[in-house]
């Protein structure tokens, strides 16, 4: 079986028969990352309903621009009295493509940190999104403890050894299918280290992803890696359960 480890559900339609889909190819266990307060409720509740649904709570850095404080901060409440629904705090992180000016890039640091502090004292493993931001995104996470996961990160091959010495985990999408720099960026990544995802329904070559693609993006890594697919689908699937505690 496969995991998609990152997506957005909450903004699929006909879920019940993508979730369908998915099952009958191969796909059984899909998590949805969160970016703001409804994506953190409707995905709970996603959760709920589907067994092969799995949800990550968080606000992402593109979405705190566009908040007010105190609709972060109540947020972020929301967060912490949901917290059992949570697999992992996800996606947070820093994107200074959206944070183009000096105030916003702190707001966006301001409430990276604090949702790691959340993360760290309760234990749970962390989804970041790092977009042209891969110096300040480590640098902050070098003073984190726990389990990370660099979801479609976008650091130049430095940054990539880097977060491979601290045995962080990479999350590999379709963008690899469709850019060569990229692809070889995420070849340094050990079997050990790699896990799968779509960022459904981001769209690829003007196709909205779907999670059962993720298979696709295994095709691909083990015919560039040279490793069997049935090692890349096993080792894959290992560290997707593991790292959010889930049972197959
Ligand atoms: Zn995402």
């Amino acid at each position: 079986m496969f995991v998609d480890v990152h997506c957005h559900l909450e903004m699929l339609e006909n879920l019940d028969s993508i979730i369908k889909e998915c099952v009958s190819k191969g796909t059984k266990k899909v998590v949805s990352a969160s970016v703001d307060l409804n994506s953190m409720k409707k995905n709970i509740e996603l959760s709920k309903k589907f067994n092969e649904i799995e949800c990550c709570l968080g606000l992402h850095p593109s979405n705190i621009l566009l908040m007010k404080e105190k609709e972060i901060s109540d947020s972020i409440e929301f967060l912490q009295e949901n917290l059992f629904f949570a697999k992992a705090i996800g996606e947070i992180g820093l994107d200074f493509k959206h944070a183009d000016s000096e105030e916003k890039k702190q707001k966006q640091i301001k409430f990276y940190k604090k949702q790691l502090e959340i993360v760290e004292q309760n234990n749970l493993p962390v989804v970041v999104h790092s977009r042209f931001a891969e110096k300040k995104s480590l640098e902050i996470l070098s003073s984190f403890n726990g389990k990370v996961l660099l979801h479609w990160f976008d650091g130049n091959k430095k940054a990539f050894e880097e977060g491979i010495k601290k045995n962080y985990f990479f999350s590999v999408g379709p963008a690899i299918l469709f850019n060569k720099d990229y692809l070889q960026k995420t070849l340094l990544v050990p079997p050990e280290n790699l896990m799968l995802e779509t960022d459904s329904p981001v769209e690829f070559a003007g196709k909205k992803a779907v999670p059962w693609w993720v298979k696709k993006v295994a095709e691909k890594l083990s015919e560039e890696k040279k490793i069997p697919l049935k090692e890349i689908e096993e080792k894959t699937t290992k560290n997707a359960l593991n790292f959010f505690n889930l049972n197959s």
